[in-house]
């Protein structure tokens, strides 16, 4: 046998052959690792860490329910805790879209939202509608059928022959406005393109149209023009179209409202969750779905056929529903309201850097975008990979932040999102604002 040496770690990471340091606690805002240096987690991870690290009383519910009843079948059981998480969260949800199915992550809550949009249509006697509408730049995920609805070039790349084709239309990104043109001149003319693409298509082969409220990761915090989502949902209106609101990164508060869709006032036929929605103390996603889509559902032969082992899980259910208790209890989704307009004010500043080229967002999900040349916008060369040095300066720095490649032009663009818990403090806020100063000027950016 030649003597081979074994590897340092059996675990196959994210990030193969990156040394990583090992996380040993949290607090509110800020995490340690083993060496003791401290962190600022200026992201929440993925955006995902909405009440804070160390939670307690999130900890005690899953140990209990874990402790009580781990785990049944969702075709055979339901669970007192599912049962009161749903309640509790129909009287946030928005307008009649609240009838949760609940998976294990935002993945999972794409594939189950699209199903779910196909089974109504099938059910309806409409068996030609099948296509999923998506936008140029976008994220539903990293499954096959998710990725295959997401816009983002660079991740789609390997995998691209594996990839079912799905309509894409023009995202209403702002910044960098695919028709070159400023709102409000345009009149939101972007929208003028889903009514295209649905014609070019075909209404009579279109399921669904699946958006993000507000673009997360793939365009760093982009909120759509005002007016975008009414006329996007009368367009879909008059040829049959559902549409499925992507609130994986949005929901539970994040933007200072319960829902993004809030922004609008427009409630959407099937919404998808995920991230804060446990606070990231349990792998989650759900889907709620609205009054028509279950009757439809509920009247089908052989009803919804979808699964996955762990869905309508009660442990998770009790990590979701002691998370709802502290946002409601200790008024967090209102403080991420709060606390985002301060954040965005000092994040502002950071324009005064000569590659900074926009500084955006709403509530506690703020977008720094970097660009090559700020009066024509143009963006680095992805290669250069500009957003994850910052990410890794500020990192060293203390500070985590959540660096993201692409929207501005092909697989080009570069974004830094900040998305605190909502506990974070105004000199949090101030900590994570110098730290990312000190480490644009570093990188001369
Ligand atoms: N949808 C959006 C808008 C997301 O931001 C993400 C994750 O970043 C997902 C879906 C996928 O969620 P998950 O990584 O939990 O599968």
């Amino acid at each position: 046998m030649p003597l081979v040496e074994p590897p340092s770690s059996f675990v196959f990471h994210r990030r193969l052959g990156k040394e990583m340091p090992v996380i040993e606690r949290g607090q509110g805002a800020v995490v340690w690792d083993r060496s003791g240096k401290r962190y600022l987690d200026g992201s929440g991870g993925a955006v995902v860490v909405n009440i804070g690290h160390g939670r307690r009383e999130v900890a005690e519910a899953m140990a209990a329910q874990a402790a009580a009843a781990a785990y049944v079948h969702g075709t055979q059981f339901t669970s007192a805790v599912l049962e009161e998480y749903a309640r509790r969260l129909a009287v946030h949800a928005p307008g009649d879209c609240n009838r949760l199915y609940l998976v294990s992550g935002g993945s999972e809550a794409n594939e189950t939202a699209v199903k779910m949009a196909r089974a109504y249509h099938v059910a309806e006697g409409r068996p030609s509608r099948h296509k999923v509408i998506r936008r140029s730049v976008s994220y539903h995920g990293n499954t096959l059928g998710t990725l295959a609805l997401s816009g983002r070039p660079g991740l789609r790349a390997p995998y691209e022959p594996l990839l079912p084709r799905s309509p894409e239309v023009m995202a209403p990104f702002c910044y960098h406005c695919p028709l070159g043109r400023a709102w409000p001149e345009c009149d939101v003319a972007c929208v003028d393109d889903l009514e295209a693409v649905i014609r070019r298509e075909g209404a009579d082969t279109v399921a669904a149209y699946i958006a993000e409220p507000i673009i997360g990761a793939s365009a760093g915090a982009a909120a759509p023009p005002e007016d975008y989502a009414r006329r996007a949902r009368e367009i879909c209106d008059r040829h049959g179209v559902l549409t499925i609101a992507d609130e994986v990164m949005t929901g539970f508060g994040r933007t200072g409202r319960w829902f993004a869709t809030e922004w609008s006032g427009v409630v959407p036929d099937i919404l998808t969750c995920g991230k804060g929605m446990s606070g990231g103390y349990m792998p989650v996603g759900g889907v709620l779905a609205s009054e028509r889509i279950v009757a439809a559902l509920s009247r089908a032969r052989g009803g919804f056929v979808h699964g996955f082992t762990f869905s309508h899980n009660p442990v998770t259910a009790a990590a979701c529903l002691a998370t709802l208790d502290v946002l409601e209890r200790e008024r967090l989704v209102e403080r991420a309201a709060g606390m985002g307009e301060k954040a965005l004010l000092r994040l502002g500043a950071l324009r005064a850097h000569p590659h900074v080229g926009d500084v955006r967002g709403r509530g506690l999900m703020i977008g720094v975008e970097l660009v090559a040349d700020k009066p024509s916008r143009r963006p680095f060369a992805r290669a250069e990979q500009r957003a994850e040095g910052v990410g890794a300066e500020a990192f060293r720095r203390g500070l985590i932040t959540y660096p993201g490649g692409g929207g501005a032009s092909g697989p080009d663009g570069d974004t830094v999102l900040l998305a605190p818990p909502f506990v974070v403090t105004e000199a949090e806020i101030e900590e994570m604002a110098a730290i990312l100063d000190y480490s644009l000027t570093a990188l001369g950016l």
